[in-house]
């Protein structure tokens, strides 16, 4: 289902093949810029190359380091700002980077699986390979969100609790709130153990976000957390999701699939 707004999907956004998918509605309308980037990028020498964004991947920094500035001039921002991300660690912490934050590097060492912030061109990130990527921004008081939501983030309930933080310091209300969801492993193909399931039968009980098929449990993550962020207060139609899933879809990167992989992004930026 499409929200209030359309997201293109797989949309060269300037000259250059950088596939991402891009919000033009809150773009053209609000100034708040929300991308996902996908595995493919084109380097300016026309070299296709897996398109990381992760320093901790084991890829060299310098590979990283480029590939960040590419998304930054594909967004058409300046080439001296820094794309932020946290160290992601499956918690609930959340880091709002307020103009008191000192940012010496755009890899912030603090473990943090949420940023969020009201600061203008302040471009803030979550990766993951097959883990929900979640951006979420408050029109009204011009708030931004990059959430990093697994199966770990889910139980806890990170998304939800995204929302209680901007409630209480941004004073965001319900109905300006817009969220989408990234490309991440999805039903048709997110198999779990017993384990997984009793842990989240104990805390959600059984509904529709599971799926049997022949003998195994198929576990929908994005359909569990619409419901959580539903009883948060957020209308359907405020929400977005592109559909994709990670794992049987070769443009994106899978944990489960490659193990060894790089990342892709989900960026949010207020201009
Ligand atoms: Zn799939």
């Amino acid at each position: 289902m499409i929200g209030k707004f359309e997201m293109i999907d797989m949309e060269n956004i300037s000259a250059h093949n950088l596939p991402v998918y891009l919000s033009n509605y809150l773009k053209n309308n609000h100034g708040i810029i929300f991308c996902f980037t996908t595995s493919k990028g084109v380097q300016d020498n026309g070299e296709s190359d897996p398109f990381n964004i992760d320093y901790h991947t084991g890829e060299s920094e310098e590979n990283v380091r480029k590939n960040r500035e590419t998304i930054l001039k594909k967004l058409e921002l300046k080439k001296n700002r820094k794309i932020y991300s946290a160290k992601q660690v499956h918690g609930t912490n959340i880091l709002n980077i307020n103009k008191n934050m000192k940012l010496e590097s755009d890899n912030i060492m603090e473990e943090a699986d949420c940023l969020i912030t009201d600061l203008k061109n302040i471009p803030i990130m979550v990766m993951g390979a097959d883990c929900n990527l979640i951006l979420m921004t408050d029109i009204d008081n011009k708030v931004i969100a990059a959430v990093h939501a697994g199966w770990r983030g889910t139980l806890k309930e990170l998304p939800a609790k995204v929302i209680s933080y901007m409630k209480i310091n941004f004073g965001s209300k319900s109905k300006d709130i817009f969220i989408a969801f990234g490309p991440s492993i999805r039903k048709c193909c997110y198999k779990i153990d017993s384990n997984i399931l009793k842990k989240f039968t104990d805390k959600f009980g059984l509904g529709s976000f599971f799926a049997r098929k022949n003998n195994d449990i198929y576990l929908d993550l994005v359909d569990l957390n619409r419901i959580q962020l539903g009883k948060s207060g957020i209308s359907e139609e405020n929400i977005y999701d592109c559909g994709k899933c990670t794992y049987c879809n070769e443009n994106f990167f899978s944990y489960r699939r490659n193990k060894e992989t790089g990342r892709q992004a989900g960026i949010a930026i207020i201009r």
